[in-house]
């Protein structure tokens, strides 16, 4: 008999939750990775993210082969290859780290049902979050709507009671044995490579420690870059919590922050389509199919959006401060569906994730917990003036700025500042 560990946004060793527990029974330990054609087959042909997953894995799966094991992996749905699983092993139990997104919550019931009717156990752990959607409540019992106040209970309760860490799954040496195991190559899977340059996942601890002053300045590169790596957990986020806490008080409530979207998300799974607060949904988005287009490709003629969207374009990244504006941007002075934004961001950012992005929209939009106010409009001129005086990042975003090659506004800042207020007034009025 053999257990099974499937590895999904966790492809680490290192303190990962579920499969230090797989390792700590008594049957051998048959990792597993599923190449899901249900997400997969959407998706372009060159997308760096699939690159990197199947990156990683060729990297977990080397330490391994000196164990004479591997990373089995599969390029299918997951319902088909737990039932090739269990036409080829015995199996006793199946170890993963949960995910709160909607769709893989369905895609774990259905695995779970089909392993209950072979008598196979389905054993299930946090590992991507710090508190999942009960553990932080106000005291009425209910899920905190604005971050503050949740923010200060997780710090107590953290403090209180830090999650403690798990030793490597190298460690172990019950695994499976396994021959000369590959993981799925790109091209086997009809994907080709891209050119677009993963940030590393070591975390750079000056940075972290001057984050407070320079996180803000998108010419400079002071954030951690690391969201990619929380996403597919190439990095723990109980061991980068533990140094956040000790060098920068700052960068630890941004990880609160990404734990409080992942609450909002698991507690309120309608918002993946719908306005968190719903009398927002009343607002008559304009169908601006051309100024949608002019946003994506940074032809607004505003240039701090330009440069935004043009670094998304680019690499995969934009920085947190512009993300505020291009959203805002698209959303109030365009009054452009913060649903159409948030699609394209899914499709570019190296570190989308779905609660996050939805959150970070949302909130743009005003439509969401603990948003921005419907009446504040961020004015692209002055966040230039504050973020940007030097105009480093506009010009080394959008080259051509100054010259007539460079368009004019599509629209005016102080009309368009007027008709979304007047707009969300109106709607939420009625
Ligand atoms: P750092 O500033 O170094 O922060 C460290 C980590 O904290 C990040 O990697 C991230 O995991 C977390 N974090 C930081 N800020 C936030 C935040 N506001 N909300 C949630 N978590 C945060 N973040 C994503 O991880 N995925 C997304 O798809 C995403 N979409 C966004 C969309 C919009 C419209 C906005 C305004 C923000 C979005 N963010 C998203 C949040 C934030 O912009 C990114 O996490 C950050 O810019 C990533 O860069 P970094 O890794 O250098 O972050």
């Amino acid at each position: 008999k053999i257990s099974i560990f499937w590895f999904r946004r966790d492809l680490r060793f290192i303190d990962n939750t579920g499969l230090y527990y797989a390792l700590s029974e008594r049957n051998p330990v048959l990792p597993i990775f599923i190449f899901d054609r249900n997400i997969l087959d959407k998706l372009p042909k060159a997308d760096a993210r699939v690159e990197f997953i199947q990156r990683t894995l060729e990297q977990l799966n080397k330490p391994l082969k000196d164990k004479n094991s591997g990373i089995k992996t599969f390029y299918t749905t997951p319902i088909e290859a737990f039932k090739e699983l269990s036409k080829t092993y015995t199996l006793e139990a199946v170890y993963t780290n949960r995910d709160y997104e909607p769709y893989a919550l369905e895609r774990d019931r259905e695995i779970e049902n089909f392993l209950k009717e072979q008598g196979v156990s389905f054993f299930t752990f946090k590992d991507h979050v710090i508190y999942e959607k009960e553990e932080i409540v106000s005291g009425s019992g209910s899920f905190y709507k604005v971050f503050t106040p949740y923010s200060k209970s997780w710090k107590e309760k953290y403090k209180a009671n830090p999650p403690e860490t798990k030793p490597s799954a190298l460690y172990f040496d019950n695994w499976v044995p396994l021959k000369e195991e590959k993981v799925h190559s790109l091209e086997a899977m009809g994907f080709r490579h891209t050119d677009i340059t993963i940030p590393s996942n070591t975390v750079d601890e000056e940075i972290i420690k001057h984050y407070s002053e320079k996180r803000d300045i998108p010419a400079l590169d002071a954030t951690s870059r690391l969201g990619i790596h929380l996403r597919f957990g190439t990095i723990s986020i109980r061991q980068l919590a533990e140094k956040a806490l000790n060098l920068n008080e700052t960068f630890l409530n941004e990880l609160i922050w990404r734990d409080f979207y992942a609450m909002i998300l698991a507690n309120n799974p309608r918002v993946i389509d719908q306005a968190f607060k719903p009398e927002y949904d009343r607002i008559p988005w304009r169908q601006d199919e051309e100024g949608f287009e002019k946003w994506c490709q940074g032809k607004t003629g505003y240039p701090i959006v330009d440069a935004g969207m043009r670094q998304l374009n680019q690499t995969g990244y934009m920085h947190n401060r512009v993300r505020m504006i291009v959203a805002s941007f698209l959303t109030k002075h365009l009054l452009i569906d913060w649903r159409w934004g948030e699609t394209y961001f899914a499709e570019k950012l190296l570190d989308f994730d779905l609660a996050s992005n939805n959150g970070g929209w949302q909130w743009a939009a005003g439509t969401g917990t603990d948003a921005q106010p419907y009446f504040r409009v961020f004015n692209p001129q002055s966040q230039t003036e504050k973020f940007d005086p030097q105009l480093e990042y506009i010009k080394k975003w959008v080259p051509e700025y100054g010259t007539d090659a460079y368009p004019a506004p599509i629209v005016d800042h102080k009309l368009a500042r007027q008709r979304a207020i007047d707009t969300y007034k109106q709607a939420l009025a009625n």
